[in-house]
């Protein structure tokens, strides 16, 4: 193994990178950095996130600069805004000792006035989304012609975005004799035609074999009926006290829905996915990165400008299409020495693609059963007196109350006291556990697998089926508890729209959305006056309230985006866990910070209810 002096690193960066803790490059680096720092080198980079990727480009980009020049000399491309700021941030660093040295993150979403401001007066390296680089270009803002290195990172996941035409639109205003270094994760087909037309005789380099899977990632896959699902992810949150992790699904609104029943059900958990504002998703990151949320529920796209080390879990509450992607999902836990564990809830249909997964990655998954009720409190309460044993007492703060708490449970024996206080933090988990039934791997030849689609609710108990009252129609509507509306807000809502008197029967509020009763010969009325009307900003949507054949579970058409069927144990979960009560801050805060809806504070909802 070389070192970074061996490769030809400069002694400023070299101070400034020790400083950092670098003491020896990662592979990735020994192979780029001596590359890059010559001429007319291109290379194409196969490395995942976590692998050293940015000092490997970072170092030579910051060495071949031209300070004395004050024209853009580097450009480095990439998908999101997160991961931007955070290369900027790392260029910065490695720069620390490298002076008047010019480092400008363009992104969408900031002022572009003050970009332009920055690059009037002169900036070397140009970190950028292609969106905002192509909105600068067009005001002819930035010049290009002296640019000598461009980087494209996660070349993929800016292709998924459909920058494509973006990227053909920069790169032809790069002079044509520049290196160019692209790094991905995967390598579709759409990357090599990339590479074919812009790169020449391009190195490649692969960092560890293409799928190979991290030796520090245990693969385990649960089989269960689609209506379980989601109950076999909160047995398996249950199951790990101390997790913290991120939970991959495929689409937006499934991302959504899982992190709002979730949230709802008292877990500590957000959401991150592309239909939030660049804001909501910088504030539920920065929840994340400092453990204030342990699950965050994301898309694969949202969830690559998060750099998190420490992860317990990796969940893919669905199974992604490529061997690669579910390599890269499951490379974010293990790392730093550290060991993680991905774990695939799947459906029987999809046992097939495991096997693949597991030829891609060298690696075989464990099959596993959900856990019992028993299993799981067993684990909560050995956490819980895990935690007992190593809490730090306060001695002198509470050394003046001891002596009434001591004469007051002078009666107890050790024992009775220690049963006392389990009960007191157990009693109701272990009630809500003890008739709980199991979640059973689907044979799909007996008639409970092909129940499914019966009148199962979420938590696998049968419930009677909603009835709506003989004369009323049950509408749906696109605002809820999360909009901080109440009842007589609703019907305010509904009297300020709807003309002359309206029927209403019973309403039950959830928390994105609403159902409410209307005398049916009023629901058209009521339907047609109410999509006209804006709520807080937002454009309000009623419909029909669909109710499922025989189940519980009841949708309003485009909107109706979850079951209405709650679990009991959210209650549960919400009393016996101080931890997960800041699941219920965060859902106060989230609210808050979902701008539109932020007019009453959390204590209003507290004195309303
Ligand atoms: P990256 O793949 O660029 O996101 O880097 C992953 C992590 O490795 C970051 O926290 C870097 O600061 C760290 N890192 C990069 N190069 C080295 C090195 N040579 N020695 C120690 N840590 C490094």
């Amino acid at each position: 193994m070389k070192t970074f002096e061996e490769l030809g690193v400069a002694s400023e960066i070299l101070k400034a990178i020790q400083e950092m803790g670098y003491e020896n490059p990662m592979p990735v680096q020994e192979e780029v950095i001596p590359f890059l720092l010559g001429e007319m080198n291109d290379v194409i980079a196969l490395a995942q996130t976590g692998t050293g990727k940015t000092a490997a480009y970072g170092i030579p980009v910051i060495q071949c600069i031209d300070i004395r020049k004050k024209q853009p000399q580097a450009l480095i491309l990439c998908p999101t805004r997160e991961l931007c700021l955070q290369i900027a941030g790392d260029l910065q660093d490695y720069s620390k000792y490298v002076d008047d040295l010019k480092v400008l993150p363009v992104y969408g979403g900031s002022s572009i006035e003050s970009q332009i401001n920055s690059l009037k007066r002169g900036v070397h390296i140009i970190v950028a989304t292609p969106g905002r680089l192509i909105d600068l270009i067009g005001r002819n803002t930035v010049r290009m012609d002296e640019v000598g290195n461009v980087i494209l990172d996660e070349a993929d996941e800016m292709l998924n975005m459909g920058f494509s035409d973006s990227i053909d639109e920069i790169l032809a205003e790069v002079p044509t004799t520049r290196n160019m270094l692209l790094f991905s994760a995967t390598m579709p087909a759409e990357i090599a035609k990339i590479t074919k037309k812009y790169m020449k005789q391009p190195r490649e380099i692969v960092i560890g074999n293409k799928n190979e899977s991290n030796e520090n990632v245990k693969h385990q896959f649960y089989t269960v009926q689609a209506k379980d699902k989601y109950l076999a992810l909160k047995r398996i949150a249950d199951y790990y006290p101390s997790i913290y992790g991120i939970i991959f699904c495929r689409t937006r609104k499934e991302t959504q829905e899982i992190a709002d029943h979730l949230i709802e059900d008292g877990y500590s958990a957000d959401s991150l996915h592309g239909e939030l504002s660049q804001a909501q998703r910088d504030s539920v990151m920065q929840k994340f990165r400092i453990k204030n949320i342990q699950l965050l529920v994301a898309t694969d796209v949202a969830a690559r400008g998060l750099d998190v080390d420490d992860l317990t879990h990796v969940i893919h509450y669905g199974l992604p299409d490529e061997t690669e992607s579910y390599n890269h999902r499951s490379g974010r836990t293990g790392r730093a020495g550290k060991t993680g564990t991905s774990i695939a809830i799947i459906h029987i249909k999809e046992k097939g693609k495991i096997r693949l997964i597991e030829k891609g990655i060298g690696k075989k998954f464990e099959e596993r059963n959900i856990p019992n009720g028993k299993a799981i409190c067993e684990k909560q309460l050995i956490a819980w007196v895990d935690k007992l044993e190593k809490v730090k007492v306060e001695e002198e703060q509470i050394t003046e109350f001891l002596p009434s708490v001591f004469r007051k449970l002078e009666w107890l024996e050790k024992d009775d006291l220690l049963k006392r206080l389990v009960s007191l933090e157990f009693n109701r988990l272990m009630e809500y556990y003890r008739n709980a039934p199991e979640i059973k791997a689907p044979d799909l030849y007996s008639s409970e697998g092909r129940r499914e689609a019966g009148r199962e609710g979420r938590d696998g108990r049968d419930r009677a089926p909603r009835r709506t009252q003989p004369g009323f129609t049950r509408l749906f509507v696109n605002i809820g508890k999360v909009d901080g509306i109440y009842p007589n807000t609703l019907i305010e809502v509904i009297n300020h729209n709807v003309r002359g008197r309206v029927g209403l029967g019973k309403i039950d509020l959830l928390q994105n959305f609403s159902f409410f009763e209307v005398e049916s010969s009023q629901a058209e009325k009521v339907m047609s006056s109410m999509n006209k009307a804006e709520f807080l900003g937002r454009r309000v949507s009623v419909e029909i309230a669909q109710e499922k054949q025989g189940g519980d579970r009841e949708r309003g058409g485009s909107y109706g985006r979850r079951s209405e069927s709650q679990d009991d144990y959210s209650s549960v979960r919400k009393s016996n866990f101080a931890k997960r009560k800041e699941g219920d801050r965060n859902r106060v805060n989230r609210t808050n910070d979902r701008g539109s809806f932020g007019t009453r504070k959390p204590t209003d909802r507290k004195k309303r209810y």
